[in-house]
């Protein structure tokens, strides 16, 4: 199922090749060699590296060129709070006259038996949220993460990470804003022997060096089509990070930049839980030379109680929604109603909601909506 990567025309790509072809020969190697060089270079420069401006919104045309996905994880059944994420890509690919592929991201061991994915597929479907190409697995996609994790091996920018899940979530350990700890470099430069004595009683994970924090191409900067400009400092914002878990299983950072350049995603559409991995994502893109989408993260439903609607909330689940709305419209439209897509809550299929799609209205709620749960289910009957 491996496919050669291919370059696309991305909107975003000219000032993306732009600032590649702002560094000498671009290739890892090289990289590594500048990094000193660099580093005591004016840091004035960091914010344009790899800095995207806001794409402009595509035309309406049909072969658009605009290809936009999902990308569920069968580790549940999807809530209100995936139907919306789910929803809202659909309607940005599908206004831009573009295309959806459908990719299950079933890289952890444990998402890969279960009724998950047969049920999140079966659920797209009865919504109406249609796709061109898919599904592809990830369970089925190793040897192109292999493959990545090669080429980033080679450049020397991998190295093995032996500590455990405690020793990084220490308390003393500063966390990144998605709560995932900085990594504080404790197995960066380990002596070749040290590495090996260790590897007899433990297998390793795989960390990625980021560069140092006075090196502008450790500045990763993009403007979010919803959450607008965005920038990390690698070094600070979130460590060396992880490509490969100890138990052999890839990274999601890893596996999701191989996977949405070879499906040729142009525009990925996502929870804002993710809007801080874009960074690491961005990078990654760039070290292996492949395109970068360009980004919207949109808001999270939230409870009534502020708390974030999750695979755990069986009562917003699939299985009730479908039963508690009977059709697709009712459930849509009240979802669209109530998150401003649409102007009013009556059912509507996907299809029509296209016509009433806009980022604007995205944007205009982009500080998480509450959903009352109790009472966006009073309407899921026919009286409503
Ligand atoms: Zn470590």
């Amino acid at each position: 199922m491996t496919r050669p990567l291919v370059r696309h025309a991305l909107y975003a790509s000219p000032l993306f090749r732009e600032a590649l072809g702002a560094i000498p020969g671009l290739l890892a190697l090289a990289f590594l060699g500048m990094r000193r060089i660099l580093a005591s270079m004016d840091t004035q420069h960091a914010l344009n590296t790899f800095y995207l401006e806001e794409p402009p919104a595509p035309a309406c045309t049909a072969g658009s060129g605009v290809v936009g996905r999902f990308a569920p994880s069968p580790s549940g059944r999807m809530h209100l709070g995936n139907v919306f994420a789910s929803l809202v890509a659909w309607l940005s690919a599908r206004k831009a006259g573009g295309r959806v592929v459908l990719r299950i991201e079933d890289l952890d061991p444990r998402t890969q038996s279960g009724p998950w994915a047969e049920l999140l597929i079966d659920d797209l479907r009865w919504l109406g949220l249609t796709w061109d190409e898919g599904p592809l697995y990830q369970h089925n996609r190793l040897e192109a993460y292999q493959n990545a994790l090669d080429t980033l091996e080679q450049a020397g920018l991998l190295y093995p990470c032996f500590c455990s899940r405690a020793e990084l979530h220490a308390a003393s350990a500063p966390h990144a804003s998605d709560g995932t700890p900085i990594y504080a470099g404790t197995c960066k430069g380990m002596p070749a022997d040290e590495v090996a004595r260790r590897m007899r009683t433990r297998q390793p994970a795989l960390r990625l060096e980021v560069p140092a924090a006075d090196d502008p191409r450790g500045t990763v900067a993009f403007t979010d089509r919803v959450f607008g400009p965005q920038c990390e400092v690698l070094a600070h914002d979130c460590g060396d990070f992880l490509v490969r878990r100890s138990d052999k299983v890839f990274a999601y950072q890893l596996a999701v930049v191989v996977d949405d350049a070879a499906m040729g995603v142009t525009e990925v559409v996502r929870g804002c839980d993710l809007l801080s991995s874009t960074e690491r994502q961005m990078y990654l893109q760039h070290l292996l030379d492949l395109p970068t989408p360009a980004y919207a993260h949109i808001p999270l439903l939230l409870a009534a109680d502020g708390r974030r609607l999750s695979k755990r909330d069986h009562d917003l689940d699939m299985g009730s929604l479908r039963s508690a709305f009977g059709t697709p419209e009712r459930l849509l439209g009240r979802l669209a109603g109530w998150t401003g897509i649409a102007p009013d809550t009556r059912p509507r299929s996907a299809e029509e909601l296209v016509a009433c799609f806009s980022w604007d209205a995205v944007r205009a709620h982009r500080d998480n909506l509450c959903i009352d749960i109790q009472r966006f289910m009073e309407g899921a009957g026919p009286a409503a």
